[in-house]
């Protein structure tokens, strides 16, 4: 864990979200400021800053398989949904800690802003 990163202390319960779904590789949470109806964090429970230092396909494989796995019970599986990893400046990642964003509940747009 690294103590200085907002979703590590999440995982570890230090600081609340609400939490939607934890098994023993990932957490989901609600993101704090939502764009959709649905929009849920789901983050690796071992810290890795983002998708460049991504080393393990399992753990990318976990974080796909809980998006669809929570987009069928928030009931948005059949209407549709998008998932989003943002990686550094140009796609506005804020927290250095990957995440797979679950967006959905309403019409997006293609392409995305
Ligand atoms: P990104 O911009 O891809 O790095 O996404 C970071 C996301 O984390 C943003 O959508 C934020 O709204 C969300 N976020 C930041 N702080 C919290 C928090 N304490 N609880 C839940 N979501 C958060
Ligand atoms: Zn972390």
């Amino acid at each position: 864990m690294a103590s200085d990163c907002l979703f590590c202390r999440i995982i570890a319960h230090e600081i609340p979200a609400k939490l939607v779904l934890e098994n023993e590789h990932v957490v989901a949470f609600r993101d704090i400021n939502p764009q959709a109806p649905v929009h849920v964090v789901i983050v690796p429970r071992d810290h890795v800053a983002s998708l460049n230092d991504a080393k393990d396909p399992a753990m990318l494989g976990h974080l796909s398989l809980a998006a669809a796995q929570i987009a069928k019970s928030e009931g948005i599986a059949d209407s549709g949904y998008r998932t989003v990893v943002n990686t550094n400046a140009d796609a506005g990642q804020t927290v250095f800690h990957i995440h797979l964003h679950l967006i959905g509940g309403r019409d997006m747009r293609w392409p995305p802003g």
